[in-house]
Formats: structure tokens, C-alpha cells, sequence
């Protein structure tokens, strides 16, 4: 999991007045969600957690064959028709580790996290994976370092102004902001020789919480692992499109095609970060800059070499997806696709297993009601993904191995990777918001008492307890969206952290990420501190998150496996694509008044006067940001609201008609066709992978509205923003043409049948 992606809420109230086909219509509906409910067990959740992490469970460990193994025996027990679809990755393993500060004293980064008193997994140090990236090119480098606080755009700009360049380094950051792949990219292209990211004790340690044991939160040995690949495409880095299977053919690690990082990196724990940021010299960094560790942060290369090397052994290893189907009935073609990793970067008692293990539950629950006699409608489809910490992998392959089926029969993909205390923050597509908001209104939050809606809204609208580094709700939404939100939940989009990601960005299938947490604490974030005996004090205390998690996912499985005409509507995708198209020009106008600001200073001579000669700033250069014509995407955005508009009249108009399941089946089809037409013939330029004209990620796997403007915005290649635009425009106005075509299919239905 990613732990970057937005979450915010926007006005959640207590919906009124939005019908949707999944509400339960008869009291059986009724009755078997409440036994749903009611059977899903926080004691069983703590004892899939504790048994499937006794061990590390990352790919290639030999506790993580087994645990496949006990998750395919479950479904099967359960009732469910499963099996295992394999995979074969490339799976670099570090044979030599090595960052130390040659002068003016000595100091070797330990690169180890020890065992902590009271922890017996800590314990296990021979089975844990050690800390390190994955997916970056051997290296032995010595130079100076340089700090560039988290290592974004703007902090390169930032940097420049100051004087300094990355070039011929070694490029410190801290951890967060941003894909940490994309920041490797980025020091890369600024012609830094290696990267080290560490984790600053503002974001995560003791500046959050008491540390591990006293707290949950990071020790200053705790190591952030992760993947490091360039996204230009998600999963295998060497079998873009196809599946990593025995015959696909593979690039060659040194491809450029492929989506290695391109200098070498490590990962550090602040303890081992801080002797390296001590020798730094030059000028006070900017306020901003500043973490929390007892040291002046400064911009200026260390006084002293730093030396790293890396060096990987490439073994190809099997990775395990679990596959488990219950058969649907009447719609049985069409499928209900939920899933949850299985791979922990060490145990993974948190991530991924507090969702995984809640997923199970699910599992069990709906195979009782299978057993009892009910049938769901449609087919159901729970997946249990290995190797998404190395870059959504088995979940991508699986969606290569399957598109065809998918693009055809998917209506959604349920995902929830971490999960624990606090609101729920419900991510996915727009078009199931009102499913999504009922969803809410029927589960009740184990703290409260009160609907998990009803805390949404609270959170949202009266929030007690702001976090550090939370942005203000709604900021960037035109009024028009933030009065409808009045009733609804806000489905923020979904990012691009997690196995929903080739659903989204490739296949066009809906999602919905159903998970809780905004209390979370994530201080063993891919650390081997992630383990059962952290979790049950610090992850989720008595599983009653978990507990919930698989309430609502299960209710939502069940409500979108049976409903006849799927939950859809499509409203909340016209606000959300003008949320997106609004972004758009915010991110133009902010980088035109960055532009303008500089150029003044530079005009005015203010570089030359205002420069403090013992930390002197250097002069920009000077800009220019031509008009960008967004026309053709506001008028693509309208022509979706009055599609929306005329779908709801329809909706409305064929409500008492009582329609054939094949006319049924026939609408459905068309509305799943609606979510497809996001994605762009042909994919993003320079990135076909990516098709979702609105959700898929930036080129650094960052959040960037429209990306294929968006990102062309950021790197201020103005011309090819210009002729995005009408191409753009082209994928909005196909979304408008797909909801019409269900307009008409429901129409020709309604009309059928009254005649
Ligand atoms: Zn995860």
C-alpha cells in the first residue's frame, strides 16, 4: 500500500431521496445482510492475522507458499470453487548493502532493524527480509550528499534557487509525498548519481506518538522498504501488457523499455539518516524542509563523501494468486471482483492483513449463506493478490491474463489493502456514489454507535481532532458539487496505490475502496515491526475495524451480486469529471502565477538586492507560460451532465415498468460499457498502458488531473498540453455517448414493455 494517496471527505450527510436498484426489496434481502452482519466475527479476523503472519510472508519466503496454500484450503472449505493462478517474476534479493560516511568521522549505516523487547517476531531476524528497494540497478557509489527535503518538483526548483544542484550526488530525502519510484526518477533526471530516502520522525515517529514498544509508532531503527520502479506501467517490470506467464516474452533487466529505476537507492531509518544529515553544510534549509530530528536541517553538500553500494541477485520466483468463485444465476456471466493482497513486506500483520484477513471473513460468511440454499445473481469473484508490495504485480498480471473477460462481464472491483480505526474513507468511482452512501448509512461504526455515514459527515464537517499536514475539505470544488455532497459521501478518486490499479487505469473496471483508518496508525509502515504482536496492540486493538471492513464489503458484495439493474448513476460522474477538469486549470494557474511571481523578482532585480550574501540565491530564469484553451473539455463536462441529466429522467420514467432479466442484462451491459469509455484508444502518449483518461496516475505515479495534460503542464511542455486538450476532450465526450446508449437501452426496454 501506498499511504500517500489523498483522503479527505467532503460534506457527508444522511442521504435522502437517492433509490438505487441494490436497496434490499424484500424482507429476505433484509434479513440475510443482518445475518451477514451479524456472523462476521473480530475473533475469527485476529486469528486469520495471527496464523498467516507467524512467519514473513513476502514473495519467494517459504512461509509464503504455505500461506497461499492456507488460503486456497479456506475457500474451498467454505464452499467456494478456487485455485491458484501462478505468475513467474523477476525477484532481485541484495547480496551487499553497504552506506557510510568516510570523513570527518567514520560512520556505518547499520541497515538492520533489531529486535525489540517484547516482540518475540522481532526475534526472527534470520527469516525477515532486510531493508532495501526493489527494482533498482546495482551500484557503488562515492560523493558528496545533499539534502532535498522530500524530493519533489518543486523542491528541485526550490533548490536550484538556493544555488545548489543534485548534480554528481547523492540525493537525501525524506520518505512521503510521493511515489518513492517517482522521486528516484526525479533525482535521476536531475543527474544525481544515487538516492537515499529515509524516514524523518515527523512523519511517522516519535514526533506522531511514543515509538515502538512504549507506542506504535516508528523506532529509529525502523526502515521503510519498498518498490522503486519508474511507472510508466504497473506490475512485472519486464512483461508490460502480457501476462508474466511461462510463454510471455520478457525484456531484458537493462531495457530501457522496462521500468527499473535508473540509479541506485537505498532506503535509511532515521537513526542511521541522521549522522549523514549532521555533516551537511551550507545554508538553514527552508522552514518546510525542516523534520524532526535535534539537528539544524541545512541546503548544501556534506563536507564528507558518502559511500553506497548495492548489489542484487535477480532469481525468478513463483507468486501465488488465490481465485475463488461462487457461480451467480441469472446474470451469471457478469462478475463482482473483490480482492486484497496477501504479501507483507516482512509479516505484514497491517498491511496487508488487516485487509486480507477481513476479505476471509467475507469469504467465510457469504460461503454459509451459500451452503443454506442462497444463490447470488451474479458470479463472485475474491482474490487473494501476492507481490502487490513490489508493484501491484499479481494483481496486474491477473488483470493482463483476464481482459478480455473483464472488459466484458467485471461491474466492479471491491478493494481494501489497510484498514483500521477510525471513519471510513471510501475511494472508487463516481458513478457508484449513492451506492456507496446507502452502503454507509446501513453499518453501523463500533465505536459510536452511530452509522459509519453519519461519522463521515462528522469527520467532515466538525472535525475535533485535524491531523497535522491535512488539507481543508472541499478547498478546490465548485459550489455547485459541495451542495450536492450535502447528501452524499464523497468517493475521492482512486489512486493508484493498490491492486485496483490495472482494474482502474487499464481495464476500465469500476472500483470501490471500502477501507477505515483515518486514526490509523501506520509507524511499522513496511517495517519488520508489521507483525501480530505490534498489530493487536497498535494496528487495531480487539479487530473491531477489521470487523467492520468486513461488514461493509460483504454488504456491498451481496447488494451488488444480487441487484437486478446495476447501482449506477451517473451525476456524480459529471461533478467528478468537472472536479477533475477544475483541477486541471487550478494546477495551469498555480504553475502560470509561480511563473509570473519569479519573472517579477527577476525583473525587479530583487535577486541581487534582497540576497543575503552568506546564503545567496540565485536568479531563475526567466519564463514564459502561453494560454492554454481548455474549451473543448468544458464542453465535453456539460455534454456528460446532460447525459447524467437524461439518464436520471429515464431512470425515473422506467421505474414502475417491470423489465425482462434479458432487457435487464442488456442495460447493465451499457452501463458497464460507460466506466470503459474512460479509457483512451490507443492509452496515454508515451505510456499506452495507462488508458483511464482520468484515473490513471501521473508519469511519476503521482496523483495529476488528466494526466496526459496534466503532466505535460507540470513539466511545462506547453505545446504538447495544447494538443492533449482536444484528445482529452474526445475521451470525455465518448463517456457522454456511453451514458446515452444506456439512456437508450433503457428506454427501448421501458418502451417494450409498456407496449
Ligand atoms: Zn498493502
Amino acid at each position: 500500500m501506498q499511504p500517500d494517496r489523498a483522503v479527505s471527505f467532503l460534506l457527508a450527510a444522511f442521504i435522502t431521496g437517492v433509490v438505487s436498484a441494490a436497496t434490499p426489496t424484500d424482507v429476505t434481502d433484509t434479513q440475510r445482510e443482518q445475518t451477514l452482519k451479524e456472523r462476521i466475527s473480530a475473533a475469527n479476523i485476529g486469528s486469520y492475522i495471527e496464523s498467516m503472519t507467524a512467519h514473513p510472508t513476502f514473495p519467494g519466503a517459504p512461509f509464503a507458499r504455505t500461506v497461499a496454500q492456507m488460503t486456497l484450503a479456506k475457500f474451498k472449505a467454505w464452499g467456494w470453487d478456487a485455485k491458484i493462478e501462478t505468475f513467474t517474476i523477476p525477484f532481485p534479493r541484495p547480496t551487499e548493502r553497504a552506506v557510510e560516511l568516510l570523513t570527518p568521522q567514520k560512520f556505518v549505516a547499520k541497515l538492520h532493524e533489531p529486535a525489540v523487547p517484547g516482540d518475540p517476531y522481532s526475534e526472527q531476524q534470520s527469516e525477515h527480509l532486510e531493508p532495501f528497494f526493489i527494482y533498482g540497478p546495482d551500484g557503488d557509489v562515492t560523493a558528496p550528499a545533499l539534502y532535498v527535503n522530500f524530493g519533489l518538483r518543486d523542491d528541485y526548483e526550490q533548490l536550484a534557487s538556493l544555488g545548489q544542484s543534485v548534480k554528481g550526488k547523492i540525493v537525501i530525502v525524506r520518505a512521503g509525498g510521493m511515489w518513492r519510484g517517482g522521486k528516484v526518477q526525479l533525482a535521476a533526471e536531475h543527474g544525481a548519481l544515487a538516492m537515499l530516502i529515509y524516514s524523518d520522525p515527523k512523519e511517522d515517529g516519535y514526533y506522531r506518538g511514543p515509538a515502538y514498544p512504549e507506542g506504535g509508532w516508528r523506532t529509529p531503527d525502523g526502515v521503510q522498504r519498498g518498490s522503486i520502479l519508474y511507472g510508466k506501467f504497473p506490475g512485472d517490470p519486464l512483461t508490460p501488457f502480457v501476462a508474466a506467464d511461462a510463454k510471455a516474452k520478457r525484456l531484458a533487466i537493462n531495457s530501457p523499455e522496462n521500468t527499473v529505476a535508473r540509479i541506485p537507492a537505498l532506503p535509511l531509518s532515521f537513526a542511521d539518516a541522521q549522522p549523514i544529515l549532521e555533516s551537511m553544510q551550507g545554508g538553514v534549509a527552508p522552514e518546510s524542509w525542516r523534520g524532526a530530528l535535534p539537528i539544524t536541517y541545512r541546503v548544501g553538500a556534506s563536507s564528507a563523501a558518502v559511500h553506497l553500494k548495492i548489489k542484487y541477485q535477480w532469481k525468478n520466483i513463483e507468486i501465488r494468486d488465490v481465485v475463488a468463485r461462487l457461480a451467480g444465476t441469472t446474470f451469471g456471466k457478469e462478475e463482482v471482483v473483490r480482492g486484497n493482497h496477501r504479501d507483507g513486506w516482512v509479516f505484514g500483520a497491517q498491511d496487508p492483513h488487516s485487509g486480507h484477513s477481513a476479505m476471509l471473513e467475507e469469504a467465510r460468511v457469504l460461503g454459509e449463506l451459500y451452503k443454506g440454499g442462497w444463490r447470488p445473481k451474479r458470479t463472485i469473484v475474491y482474490c487473494s493478490w501476492e507481490a502487490e508490495e513490489q508493484g501491484v504485480i499479481g494483481s496486474t498480471e491477473w488483470v493482463e491474463a483476464h481482459l478480455a473477460e473483464l472488459q466484458k462481464n467485471a461491474v466492479a472491483y471491491l478493494n481494501t489493502d489497510v484498514t483500521g480505526p477510525g471513519s471510513l474513507r471510501p475511494t472508487g468511482s463516481s458513478s457508484y456514489t449513492a451506492f456507496v452512501t446507502e452502503l454507509a448509512a446501513s453499518i453501523t461504526d463500533p465505536n459510536s454507535n452511530v452509522s459509519v455515514l453519519k461519522r463521515a459527515q462528522l469527520k467532515a464537517e466538525a472535525d475535533i481532532y485535524p491531523r497535522p499536514g491535512s488539507t481543508a475539505m472541499g478547498m478546490s470544488l465548485g459550489a455547485a458539487t459541495l451542495d450536492a455532497l450535502k447528501n452524499l459521501i464523497h468517493l475521492d478518486p482512486p489512486g493508484y496505490g493498490s491492486d485496483h490499479h490495472a482494474f482502474v487505469s487499464h481495464a476500465g473496471v469500476a472500483t470501490v475502496n471500502l477501507a477505515f483508518g483515518d486514526d490509523l496508525n501506520m509507524g511499522s509502515y513496511h517495517t519488520a515491526y508489521d507483525d501480530y504482536a505490534w498489530y493487536e496492540r497498535f494496528g487495531d486493538p480487539q479487530f473491531k475495524y477489521g470487523r467492520v471492513t468486513a461488514q461493509i464489503n460483504a454488504v456491498a458484495v451481496l447488494r451488488l451480486a444480487d441487484a437486478d439493474m446495476l447501482p449506477m448513476e451517473f451525476t456524480a460522474t459529471a461533478r467528478s469529471t468537472d472536479d477533475e477538469v477544475t483541477h486541471l486549470k487550478n494546477l495551469y494557474a498555480s504553475v502560470k502565477s509561480a511563473t509570473d511571481r519569479s519573472n517579477r523578482a527577476v525583473e525587479l532585480g530583487a535577486y541581487q538586492v534582497l540576497t543575503d550574501p552568506t546564503q545567496p540565491r540565485v536568479a531563475p530564469p526567466l519564463k514564459t507560460v502561453p494560454p492554454l484553451d481548455f474549451s473543448a473539455l468544458d464542453q465535453a463536462t456539460v455534454a456528460i451532465k446532460s447525459a447524467a441529466d437524461r439518464f436520471e429522467a429515464a431512470k425515473a420514467a422506467a421505474a414502475s415498468a417491470h423489465l425482462t432479466d434479458a432487457q435487464i442484462a442488456n442495460v447493465n451491459s451499457a452501463l458497464m460499457n460507460v466506466e470503459r469509455s474512460y479509457l483512451r484508444k490507443g492509452g496515454l502518449p508515451e505510456r499506452p498502458h495507462y488508458r483511464n483518461e482520468l484515473f490513471s496516475p501521473g508519469r511519476l505515479w503521482d496523483t495529476v488531473p488528466v494526466p496526459a495534460i496534466g503532466d505535460a503542464i507540470l513539466d511545462e511542455q506547453w505545446a504538447v498540453a495544447q494538443a492533449q486538450i482536444p484528445l482529452a476532450a474526445q475521451t470525455l465526450e465518448h463517456i457522454a455517448a456511453a451514458i446515452d446508449t444506456s439512456t437508450a437501452e433503457l428506454k427501448k426496454a421501458a418502451g417494450e414493455r409498456r407496449r
